[in-house]
């Protein structure tokens, strides 16, 4: 049986591996097929596409773009989205121009409390990334300020701490409609990590808007979780999909990348509604 893993993160966004490095691991985990999801951005994916030829691994290009509703934190993942149209450049520019912004602003905050952290440090942190918080997190670990992301997650970075500063708000209709707009296939991103009791009404207005699949498998859906996004997903007839959300963070050395064991039969449903969507 052959392995997938439809959700993971390079150096083009927040994650730690370059789009090179992410094929590497992919091959020495023997996984068939990988999708690059960074958040809101494609730039990774042309060197992942190239790589992963010379490798023999199936290259999904794919994005994670956040969004919020209701101030509900909600991702929606844009599988085989078309990253050569020119108009989805300019309105990914746009995203991560406002991130630029909020960033400089949870400096601010961070400045504020005493932190001695400067932007122009974050940016040489971030490279050709998406400037999001683990950047600014590695900022703080750094200083020696905090031990790890965890702790500088949960002491300032956070919703409800101290350096929290909201994102652009643009909501999960918009993605899903740009998603689509742009040939790709909108999937509701780790459902089981929005805490809301009236969450089926949110997604029964998602799949209405478009929404077409729903990622059940995730590191932190546990058994129970995962079984109930599962009936879910068949009972409205979406896509299943699942990925290790890999940011390269190592365990025992490796990341977490191909460890959910996803099967390769996923894939093939994924595929024939990229099609269908494009009408060949
Ligand atoms: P941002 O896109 O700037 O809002 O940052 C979101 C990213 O931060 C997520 O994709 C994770 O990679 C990371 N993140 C969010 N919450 C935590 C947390 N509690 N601990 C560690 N990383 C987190
Ligand atoms: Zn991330
Ligand atoms: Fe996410
Ligand atoms: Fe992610």
């Amino acid at each position: 049986m052959a392995f997938i893993d439809l959700h993971i993160h390079t150096t083009a966004s927040d994650g730690i591996f370059t789009p090179k490095e992410i094929i590497h691991w992919a091959y020495k985990k023997n996984l068939k097929a990988i999708a690059i999801t960074d958040h809101d951005t494609i730039d990774g994916l042309e060197e992942a596409l190239e790589e992963g030829k010379k490798y023999n691994i199936e290259v999904i290009p794919g994005i994670e773009i956040s969004t919020n509703y209701n101030n509900l934190e909600i991702h929606i993942l844009g599988y085989y989205i078309d990253y050569e149209d020119l108009s989805l450049h300019k309105w990914l520019s746009q995203i991560r121009i406002s991130r630029y912004i909020r960033a400089k602003k949870i400096i601010e905050k961070l400045n504020n409390l005493g932190f001695k952290i400067t932007m122009d440090e974050i940016i040489n942190i971030v490279g050709t990334g998406t400037i999001g918080r683990p950047h600014i997190a590695k900022a703080l670990i750094n200083h020696n300020y905090v031990k790890d992301k965890k702790e500088a997650f949960e002491k300032y970075l956070g919703k409800g701490k101290p350096a929290f500063v909201e994102r652009y708000k643009i909501t999960p209709i918009e993605a899903i409609k740009n998603i689509l707009h742009h040939k790709g296939v909108p999937v509701l991103a780790h459902p089981g990590l929005i805490n809301n009791n009236d969450f089926i009404f949110i997604i029964e207005y998602l799949i209405n808007n478009g929404l077409q699949g729903l990622e059940v498998f995730h590191p932190k859906h546990n058994y129970d979780v995962e079984k109930k996004y599962y009936n879910i997903a068949k009972k409205y007839n979406l896509l299943i999909t699942g990925g290790t959300d890999c940011h390269g963070d190592l365990i025992n050395g490796k990341p977490i990348l191909g460890n959910l064991n996803i099967n390769e039969k996923y894939l093939k449903p994924l595929k024939l509604r990229k099609r269908i969507n494009i009408g060949v």
